[in-house]
């Protein structure tokens, strides 16, 4: 309110991880600051590793503010070289960007963004910061995807669309529900280290191919058994064939 677009991030904050930048009548609220400190904290914790560095974060009021001073337009937020751009103080999902990106590696956006979303919603009651696995208005990842299917939005498979130029293709309101909630099921049914040893195989623009090999080699299973073990889980109907 009242920031103009070109308004530079003339304001600093340190928070206990982050190193906020924001405009002149913009502010980080000392309670957005905790959230994202402990955010930080569970996600680093919740990916086994010993992430430590502090994380610029550049917040921007509005899609118009972040498009003047980055070139790129967004409603929310992504993230660049380790670091956060967003149009709001809170986002725990591109915290688990950044920090699985330097520990885990860097897959294809299903995966990416699939893991991303697993830590994408934040509830806060008394004191206490609770991050839960969300792609779309903070609702619970298996919801939102069996709504989906329920809609008819997506009549393809998992298989078609495990590459980033596949899953860029599709409306994110689709995809990150679906990737979500299949890192969900990798996550719950093979484990972390099994999820890491597939991060560790992948790149973000491997072929197709690649990416099924990775798979069964990680999870010991082929991609058509993964799936329809995700689907049959959740009551979703089996993929065309
Ligand atoms: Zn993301």
């Amino acid at each position: 309110m009242g920031v103009p677009d070109d308004a530079p991030l003339v304001r600093s904050l340190a928070g206990e991880h982050f190193d906020y930048r924001f405009a002149a009548g913009d502010t980080i609220l000392p309670l957005e600051a905790r959230i994202n400190d402990r955010a930080y904290e569970i996600i680093r914790d919740a990916l086994a590793t010993d992430f430590s560095r502090r994380i610029a974060f550049d917040k921007f009021v509005d899609a118009d503010h972040i498009q003047r001073l980055t070139g790129r337009r967004t409603g929310g937020g992504f993230v660049v070289g380790g670091k956060i751009f967003l149009t709001r103080a809170l986002d725990p999902h591109e915290i688990a960007h950044v920090i699985a990106i330097e520990e885990l590696g860097r897959p294809s956006d299903f995966f990416d963004e699939g893991l991303a979303v697993n830590f994408g919603g934040v509830r806060v009651t008394a004191n206490q910061v609770e991050i839960f696995p969300s792609a779309l208005r903070n609702f619970e990842i298996d919801a939102e995807v069996r709504s989906v299917f329920a809609g008819g939005r997506f009549p393809g498979s998992v298989r078609e669309i495990l590459t980033s130029r596949a899953f860029q293709a599709l409306s994110f309101e689709v995809s990150y529900p679906v990737a979500g909630s299949f890192v969900k099921f990798l996550l719950h049914t093979r484990g972390l280290p099994a999820l890491r040893t597939f991060f560790a195989s992948s790149a973000q623009f491997d072929a197709s191919a690649d990416i099924e090999a990775d798979l069964l080699g990680a999870f010991g299973a082929p991609i058509q058994s993964l799936e329809s073990e995700w689907r049959s889980s959740l009551g979703l109907p089996e993929a065309a064939p």
